[in-house]
């Protein structure tokens, strides 16, 4: 399938802070069937140019590369990844890797009812469906698209299809959806899922991001004891970025406290956008250019090389640093300004792939 090195002996490459290279983001997409607020305020977005997007056989070479330097966990992303035409097939070319042991998908949904069955039969192993509203009308508001129940029978669909392991995840917004936290945990346990709250993050282009709007891990703690009573945390578990909670009915539940608890110091993750721009950080604002090496036709030791030296150079710690700049006054708005974004459409969170 590729020439990456498949049989051979796995180099285990780390990081200025010895952290290791393990899961790869791959957004399939820039495009998106939502406008989310905190993620797609705008009314225009640049898109990556057509010609540039990597074929399926092109984002399973340079996996493949990854892989042979440590990657075993690939999330499939985008913008919205199954307006990609046959994702199922990506998936499978994916899976001819045995490198890559676990192969998830993040979508809003929206198409997953028509796609469940071919996903889980090509070999997903996962899937997570974003949802931060159970109110049609808030729904409408903060997507500005009326597809709330399309989403609905796309997480309907997902157990019918044969998956286990469902997650949802929900961006905790203060003033948004902080009233919701409880019948959303409710809903979670009808549909056999676990949910995870995400604190809003001042990224790309969510220009709308403030302090105030942040809904805390600790606040979301509040918010749940209240309603059900102690809460137990559970053990950790290596680089996953969601800490996990017990109630005491059994359920549990996630939060990624990405704002206010970065978990930089064992985040093993890469970024690949659609075009081949390969970031070591959800903040960074350079990249590597992927898709021209290997459209180049540079050799597989000296792809292995390029993401290497890469990977060993790293010392992003994105989140840290946005969070050391609130002891300054310093972290008002989003990262980067629209008309910075405008002119590098890469450094959009629906590029990077959140
Ligand atoms: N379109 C797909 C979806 O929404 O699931 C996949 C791509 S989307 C960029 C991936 C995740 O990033 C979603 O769960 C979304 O809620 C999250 N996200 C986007 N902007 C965010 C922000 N400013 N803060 C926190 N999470 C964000
Ligand atoms: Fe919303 Fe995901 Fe689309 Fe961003 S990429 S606008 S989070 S659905
Ligand atoms: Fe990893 Fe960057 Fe996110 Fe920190 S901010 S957890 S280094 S992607």
């Amino acid at each position: 399938m590729s020439e990456s090195n498949m049989s051979g002996p796995l180099s285990a490459v780390v990081d200025t802070f010895d952290r290791p290279l393990k899961s790869l983001r791959l957004s399939v997409t820039d495009r998106c069937n939502l406008r989310c607020s905190y993620c797609m305020p705008e009314q225009d977005y640049v898109w990556l140019p057509r010609e540039d997007v990597l074929t399926f056989e092109e984002m399973a070479v340079l996996t493949g590369y990854f892989t042979d330097l440590g990657v075993d966990r690939v999330r499939l992303t985008g913008g919205e990844p199954l307006l990609r035409r046959d994702v199922p097939q990506l998936i499978r070319l994916l899976l001819q890797n045995r490198r890559v042991t676990d192969i998830a998908l993040t979508t809003n949904g929206i198409l997953l009812a028509d796609q469940a069955e071919a996903l889980y039969e090509a070999g997903l192993h996962r899937i997570t469906v974003s949802l931060d509203t159970l109110k049609p009308e808030r729904f409408r508001q903060l997507t500005r698209r009326d597809e709330f129940a399309r989403v609905m029978e796309g997480i309907e669909s997902v157990a019918r299809a044969g998956f286990t392991g469902l997650k949802l995840d929900t961006v905790a917004i203060r003033g948004f959806n902080d009233d919701e936290l409880v019948a959303l945990i409710e809903f979670g346990r009808q549909v056999q899922a676990e949910v995870r709250f995400i604190e809003y993050m001042d990224v790309g282009g969510a220009n709308e991001w403030s302090q105030d709007k942040v809904l805390s891990q600790a606040a979301i703690l509040t918010i749940l004891s209240g309603h059900y009573g102690a809460i137990e945390p559970l053990p950790e578990r290596g680089a996953a970025p969601a800490q996990r909670f017990l109630l005491r009915d059994g359920t549990t539940f996630g939060i990624i406290p990405s704002t206010t608890t970065p978990f930089c110091a064992v985040c093993d993750r890469s970024r690949v956008t659609a075009d081949g721009m390969w970031y070591r950080c959800l903040y960074a604002t350079s990249g590597t250019d992927l898709r021209k090496s290997l459209r180049a036709g540079v050799s597989a030791d000296e792809m292995r090389a390029l993401i290497q030296t890469g990977w060993e150079g790293r010392r992003d710690r994105g989140a840290e640093e946005r969070k050391a700049l609130e002891r300054e006054g310093l972290r008002v708005g989003g990262l980067i300004g629209v008309e910075k974004l405008r002119e590098d459409p890469h450094l959009e969170m629906h590029a990077r792939g959140g």
